[in-house]
């Protein structure tokens, strides 16, 4: 079994890798090949780590096949390393909606307890979990899960920046999980399915103001990328 700290790191590649909306992701095949490389630094910045221990974990995950590595040219995740970012992040989604669902905790605190747990349940017992809670497609983040098989569907929807001012959505993915930042989220009405409306975007101060119900909220750019909406 991979150890924590492997899957932490194939996880981060992969996430670093932009997750969101490329559909070379989504290809079952695993073709590693037009995958973007992701910069060593980028990896030691998400991981707090030093250059230089990444530089020594990326050899290690290159000995196990995991990833496709050379130095100043940044890392792939090779196929099996794709598969085990996609049972990590199955496991992670699958945690998270069963503390949610079954113990009712917010989701400002599940994403903190599944980083624990994710390294610590088999995948058979996810595998339970998966089928107690009738095969969900997506966390309370709105993250697509895995399936057991290792597929997953490509996301769907827009991010806020580029939606259409005057126009009804509905929130359907939150990129950033921190815990300000999704209780930032619920203060502004900002939950899972909330449905909007923005009144305008305002390109110089690259602000996005939106209503939700009688609250209106001035979004940066920076947080209005991180909200995922579609056509309500
Ligand atoms: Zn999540």
């Amino acid at each position: 079994m991979p150890s924590l700290t492997t899957e932490n790191y194939i996880k981060a590649i992969y996430q670093l890798d932009g997750e969101w909306n490329l559909p070379a992701k989504q290809s079952s095949d695993g073709d590693a090949s037009v995958r973007q490389a992701v910069a060593t630094g980028a990896i030691a910045n998400q991981l707090s780590v030093s250059p230089g221990s990444v530089t020594a974990m990326l050899k290690t995950l290159r000995d196990a096949d995991l990833v496709e590595y050379a130095p100043y040219e940044g890392v792939r995740l090779t196929a099996s390393g794709q598969r085990l970012a996609l049972r990590v992040l199955r496991r992670h989604r699958l945690i998270e909606l069963f503390l949610s669902q079954t113990l009712d905790m917010p989701w400002d605190e599940v994403h903190e307890e599944a980083e624990h747990m994710e390294h610590a349940v088999s995948d058979r017992l996810v595998d339970r979990i998966d089928a107690f809670l009738g095969y969900p497609g997506s966390d309370p983040h709105g993250d697509p899960i895995p399936r057991s098989d290792g597929s997953l569907d490509t996301g769907r929807g827009t991010t806020l920046t580029a939606w259409p001012a005057g126009q009804t959505f509905r929130l359907v993915r939150v990129l950033d999980q921190s815990s300000d930042f999704l209780r930032f989220l619920t203060a502004s009405g900002l939950e899972l399915s909330a449905v909007g409306k923005i009144i305008d975007h305002e390109p110089h101060a690259a602000t996005t103001t939106v209503i939700i119900g009688d609250q209106t909220t001035v979004l940066s750019e920076h947080v209005a990328d991180k909200l995922i909406v579609v056509n309500h």
